[in-house]
């Protein structure tokens, strides 16, 4: 006998790793070449090097039974106190060191956070379209997922509908910006209305409604965008932060969760983090990665491929007749579909070896997402069957 429900996450993939695992199985079968993969969000650009650096003097410079050591639980001090500081000058925002606690990656903060706030039958919204593990996330505490459809135009959040959705049992709502996988960025003027709506509901429903901010994509935005920081706006805010994506170290795991100082019992939450970080395992991100951030925060890796790649399959898609809200960060277009169903359209994408993630389980249907950190040279020859993709549906311009 097994946990049911956990067998059945394990036993079925995400359409992100299904479609990921069918793209290498193809490249095997007919040359990588002749794939147009654009399943998975793995940045195609080396990390700075910085991040080599520091590590290799870390290796020669470090104790090594210190370095490859057990840190603290939340992870080792100096480091915590380098990514309050750099908070502090960044956002000119106060940082605590001891409210940070650092984890495996941006799905671990998440995890981990949502696991410290959530009792079973509670309620947390989902900005839909959304990254699809955060409803594995919620439901996997008991609590449940309430996705609530942004503005299709825009992809900012539809505050009626967001109001609506708001009850006595929502403790949280997620907020992915820059976003996985519309690639919008949540406007200042977006981000006061929120904090104003969570302020009221709160003192409406007598408790916080927590704001998780899911930041792996923070750094990556592109032109003049504006990313502002959440808990400036709103003091119940947790940071879910990863460097995953900005330096490109995905298969490092490192990242960190950081609660505002100003959130009310930011004390006691950080408590429930600690906690939930021990009852999931999580305790101790790996030593070595951790000891890295001081020499990467701030830094990114080169993100001219990902301006050129947006321009490159915006400019192209839109001039095939397809429709696109352009994305001012991350590395994703959110592509309506030719047809309805995306499934359908997906299939017929693979018949021309273009690789499409269908958007319902990111929970908004008739949309299909392209992850655009590959070569520029990947997508200039995948535009030939994108034009002819949208020919069969006969809506080339
Ligand atoms: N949140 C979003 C929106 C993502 O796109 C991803 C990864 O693609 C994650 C969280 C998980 O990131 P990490 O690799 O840091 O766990």
């Amino acid at each position: 006998m097994v946990n049911e429900k956990m067998r059945d996450l394990g036993a079925r993939r995400s359409v992100i790793r299904e479609l990921f695992e069918y793209g290498k199985k193809r490249k095997a079968e007919i040359g990588a070449e002749n794939v147009f993969d654009f399943s998975i969000g793995n940045p195609s650009v080396p990390a700075p090097d910085a991040v080599n650096e520091s590590l290799l003097a870390l290796i020669r410079e470090k104790d090594p039974v210190a370095l490859h050591g057990y840190t603290s639980a939340q992870g080792d001090a100096g480091v915590r106190r380098a990514i309050a500081d750099y908070i502090e000058t960044t956002h000119g925002e106060k940082a605590d060191p001891d409210l940070i606690y650092l984890t495996v990656g941006a799905a671990a903060s998440l995890t981990v956070s949502l696991t410290a706030i959530l009792e079973a039958g509670d309620e947390v919204i989902l900005l839909a379209p959304f990254f699809p593990e955060y409803r594995v996330f919620v439901e996997r505490t008991g609590a449940h997922a309430v996705p609530v459809l942004c503005d299709t135009k825009s992809f900012q959040p539809d505050f009626e509908a967001l109001e609506a959705a708001i009850t006595e049992k929502t403790r949280a709502i997620i907020v992915n910006s820059p976003n996985n996988p519309t690639g919008a960025v949540l406007t200042r003027e977006s981000i006061e209305c929120l904090a104003a709506l969570l302020t009221r509901k709160s003192e409406t429903y007598g408790n916080p409604i927590y704001l998780i901010a899911d930041e792996p994509y923070r750094e990556l935005v592109y032109g003049d965008v504006e990313v502002p920081y959440l808990p400036s706006f709103y003091p119940n805010t947790l940071v879910c932060y990863s460097f995953s994506k900005s330096v490109s170290l995905p298969g490092e795991r490192i990242g960190y969760i950081l609660v505002s100082p100003t959130a009310s019992e930011a004390v006691s939450l950080y408590q429930a983090v600690c906690g939930a970080g021990r009852a999931l395992g999580f305790v101790c991100a790996p030593a070595l990665f951790q000891y890295m951030i001081p020499y990467v925060l701030g830094l990114t890796s080169d993100l001219t491929v990902y301006d050129t790649n947006r321009k490159l399959l915006y400019d192209a898609l839109t001039s095939y007749g397809y429709e696109v809200v352009k994305p001012d960060g991350a590395f994703y277009l959110f592509v309506k579909a030719l047809e309805p169903d995306a499934n359908a359209f997906c299939e017929a994408a693979k018949k021309e070896e273009l690789l499409l993630v269908a958007s319902d389980s990111f929970g908004c249907p008739g949309y299909v997402r392209i992850s655009y950190c590959v070569t520029t040279e990947q997508i200039e020859r995948s535009l030939p069957a994108f034009e002819r993709l949208a020919k069969t549906y006969g809506v080339n311009k």
